[in-house]
């Protein structure tokens, strides 16, 4: 599980809070968003506002960053358990008896039981 790398971004819409916590993929499509769809005469604003911020955060903004790192580390752990207690042989017998479909973990992608639909 690779974790994404994160950056402090300033203003990445204009009611949002002002300081969040995105991966640079999401700043790059924010920003691509901003110059395909928001109002030309926002545009220079916008794009100006949005700004990584690199500055060492402050001690309690550090304290908040570390716990939410923490958390997010936690949430992906709990995430990849889901994932793999899903293809274990309880979930796949549990997909059996709620679903009862030709999905199985070696055939994840449903769209294949289109063929048998027709
Ligand atoms: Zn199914």
């Amino acid at each position: 599980m690779n974790k994404p790398k994160f950056v402090l971004v300033a203003h990445m819409g204009h009611d949002a809070p002002w300081l969040q916590i995105k991966t640079m993929r999401e700043v790059k499509e924010r920003r691509a968003h901003i110059r395909a769809y928001k109002p030309k005469h926002e545009r220079p604003l916008r794009l100006k506002l949005l700004k990584i911020v690199n500055e060492p955060l402050p001690p309690e903004l550090t304290k908040a960053y570390t716990a939410r790192e923490k958390a997010y580390t936690a949430w992906m752990k709990a995430d990849a358990a889901w994932d793999r207690a899903i293809v274990s042989r309880e979930g796949v017998a549990f997909h059996k008896r709620v679903c009862g479909c030709a999905w199985t973990p070696k055939k994840p992608n449903i769209l294949l039981q289109l063929a048998t639909l027709e």
